[in-house]
């Protein structure tokens, strides 16, 4: 545990949260900052700031937390649409270093900035890409 992370501090119980459910590895609180109506959040309760940096095995006990209370979101609440969210490192906007999930339920034209549209590429660039991406995945 980190005591300078908020999300560390939360998973130990040392500031309280609206805690929507709880596992050996894993915890999903409400966000107290809501980009919409039920967004929440899924942590693995050990601290990894990233993606990079996390195991596969929470990263996949994360997911699955994620999905129990997206299920339970979209029973609640009926969104028009959900979408998961994540974040690393700055230049991806993210503010708490501690690996976390966003669950953000969507309302039909709310206006957030996740979808991007389709817009056909240019596939010489994209076989460039995905050349030097799978060099990795070997
Ligand atoms: P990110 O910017 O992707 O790192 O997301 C961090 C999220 O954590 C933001 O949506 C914050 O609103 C949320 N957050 C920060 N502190 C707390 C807290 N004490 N309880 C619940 N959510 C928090």
């Amino acid at each position: 545990m980190q005591q300078d992370c908020i999300f560390c501090r939360i998973a130990a119980g040392e500031t309280p949260c609206f805690m929507l459910y709880e596992d050996e590895f894993t915890a999903a609180f409400m966000d107290i900052n809501p980009a919409s109506p039920g967004h929440a959040l899924a942590i693995p309760k050990r601290h990894f700031p990233d993606l990079y940096q996390l195991p596969a095995d929470l990263l996949a006990a994360t997911a699955a937390t994620a999905q129990k209370v997206a299920v339970a979101v979209s029973a609640a609440l009926e969104p028009a649409g959900l979408n998961l969210v994540q974040a690393n490192g700055p230049g991806a906007a993210q503010s708490v270093l501690h690996f976390h999930l966003h669950i953000l339920p969507r309302g039909d034209r709310d206006g957030m900035r996740l979808n991007w549209g389709l817009q056909p590429g240019d596939m010489s660039q994209i076989e460039q890409i995905y050349k030097c991406v799978r060099a990795r995945l070997d």
